[in-house]
């Protein structure tokens, strides 16, 4: 039995103006000698002769069957609605208890009725009311104080809910049922999918060592069909990647590999992957970066998903001759927060679909070309990374396309240590390092290295292999030796030719090597793929 307490008193008035008209009427028809004080009796009798019928027609008008009962719950008054509920004739009902009416009442709900009065409450039931003939029906009780002929009643609404209570049982038993079907739809795919990724990750294998030419060198027409195999096989990974990444999401198992990453490069980075099919489909991509100083802590294959859904999404329904535009920049709504935002002039998102595109499964009627989960694992990774996805189609202020803005916390810059020995060749490298918004530290030997490794934590060391006080081959041991610093990426870059005892060592490592003079172009790409992880998700 459900209980609730809610704050209201009823009362039943007699209305002033009408005893007021009532007054004027009766001395107008009283006859001659009759005293004032006869005249105003047969007034009040008239009044509560009429009030009575008003009351009872209000009674009987009314939708829920009504109980008037005294303080001990013995029934007094009622309408033919509640002998109609309770299946009792009306010579039957007055003199009844109330509380036998209501399956498990006892006095314990009289005195709570009772305590709710006198703190002018009324009482809520929800419970299953007894008919005479012992069935039942569940229903919704409000129980209040009447004032009737100055003595004070217990009034009792009982609303039959049979039907609600159905309606609802039904809605939960769909629910439960839905929800049951969805997890074990959920497990299958993601079983089945797991029993694909080792065959499909060592055809991927397989098929990178014939392009490689392991098997010799591939005739043009089979490399040809061997290529298109690769890019299938990956995106078949791709999309088997999801299904799991969703489900281990959803059970909230998904693990990020964080680091440092600029986010303007991962961006661009997912951009490049996809230039070419955009060329093939005459559709521009452009891409601004107003940020391309900020950094995120974010995993980057993964955040790299996000950006190959959002951006691929935008090649897929844009058609011949359209526009995509990517922006990185500071988040205009929200400091320390940066946001990279792909907007295309395609065929957009129907209004009713814009709040569902991100559904698991959900695709766009005939637009519909894929699997429908790259919205939704894109919006659990943003979500795992603090950050937030929006789409609006058409995109403000134009007439078509759509527009998904992603916004994630932005991060301090991460630290780059030089070890060079040469002044001028070390300002140069920290100047060109600097400018792409890393904070850097430059050390002039092998023991200033040690010590800046110690004390600033780089994320990354650009290393000249001829130092003064050791050789740079040397230092690469000893850092690779010591656990605090053995995971840190290097990249060398030296003048010198590399000699073969340091050639195995970069090799070991797989340590890149730039000569001098280097291009900018390529040392940042190296220092930055070492923040990003350089293995490719393929598509
Ligand atoms: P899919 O893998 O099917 O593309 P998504 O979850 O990535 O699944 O997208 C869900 C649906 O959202 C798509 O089927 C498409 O109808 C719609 N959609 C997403 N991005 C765009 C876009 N840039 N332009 C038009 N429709 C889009």
């Amino acid at each position: 039995m459900g209980e609730h307490d809610a704050t209201s008193t009823m009362r039943i008035d007699i209305r002033p103006d009408f005893l007021g008209q009532s007054l004027a009427r009766k001395r107008q028809e009283a006859p001659a000698g009759a005293s004032p004080r006869d005249t105003s009796y047969l007034v009040l009798e008239d009044a509560a002769r009429h009030r009575s019928s008003e009351f009872r027609k209000l009674l009987e008008s009314i939708y829920d069957a009504v109980l008037v009962a005294d303080s001990k719950g013995r029934i007094v008054d009622f309408n033919s609605r509640a002998s109609e509920f309770f299946a009792c004739p009306p010579a039957q009902l007055g003199g009844m208890n109330v509380l036998g009416f209501i399956s498990g009442a006892d006095g314990s709900l009289l005195a709570t009725i009772h305590r709710n009065l006198e703190q002018h409450r009324y009482t809520l039931i929800e419970a299953h009311c007894l008919r005479v003939d012992t069935s039942t029906f569940p229903a919704e009780i409000a129980v209040n104080r009447v004032d009737l002929d100055e003595q004070s009643q217990l009034c009792f609404l009982v609303r039959d809910i049979s039907v609600r209570k159905r309606a609802q049982e039904a809605l939960e038993d769909a629910v439960r049922r839905l929800a049951e079907h969805d997890r074990a739809r959920s497990e299958f795919v993601s079983h089945v999918s797991h029993e694909l990724r080792t065959p499909l990750t060592s055809m991927i294998y397989g098929i990178a060592n014939l392009l490689r030419g392991v098997g010799g060198t591939l005739p043009p027409e089979v490399r040809r069909y061997v290529e298109l195999l690769e890019g299938d096989s990956k995106r078949l990974l791709g999309t088997v990647n999801d299904i799991l990444d969703l489900r281990q999401a959803e059970m909230k198992t998904l693990k990020l590999v964080k680091s440092r990453v600029p986010l303007a490069r991962l961006v661009q980075r997912g951009v490049d992957v996809l230039r070419v099919q955009a060329e093939s489909k005459g559709v521009g991509l452009e891409v601004a970066a107003k940020a391309a100083q900020r950094f995120v802590d974010c995993d980057a294959h993964k955040m790299e998903r996000v950006v190959l859904n959002i951006v691929g999404n935008a090649v897929k329904f844009t058609g011949k001759g359209g526009m995509i535009d990517v922006t990185v920049e500071d988040d205009p709504q929200a400091a320390g927060r940066v946001r990279f935002v792909v907007r295309d002039n395609g065929v957009g998102i129907p209004p009713e679909a814009v709040g569902r595109v991100m559904e698991m499964y959900f695709t766009v009627g005939e637009q519909a070309s894929g699997s429908g989960l790259g919205l939704a694992i894109s919006r659990q990774i943003v979500e795992l990374h603090g950050g937030t996805i929006d789409i609006a189609s058409p995109p403000p202020g134009r007439e078509k396309g759509t527009e998904v803005r992603v916004g994630l916390p932005a991060a301090e810059p991460p630290c780059v240590l030089v070890v060079e020995d040469r002044p001028d060749v070390s300002g140069v490298l920290a100047g060109q390092i600097a400018r792409h918004g890393y904070r850097v530290v430059e050390a002039g030997s092998a023991a200033a290295a040690l010590a800046a490794l110690d004390r600033e934590h780089p994320g990354a060391v650009v290393l000249d292999l001829v130092l003064p006080d050791m050789a740079g081959r040397d230092l690469i041991l000893k850092m690779k030796a010591d656990k605090s610093t053995s995971r840190i990426p290097l990249v060398v870059v030296t003048g010198a030719d590399v000699d073969a005892r340091t050639a195995r060592v970069l090799d070991g490592f797989s340590i890149p090597a730039l000569g001098k003079p280097w291009g900018e172009e390529v040392l940042m790409d190296h220092i930055e793929g070492t923040f990003m992880g350089t293995a490719r998700l393929g598509v």
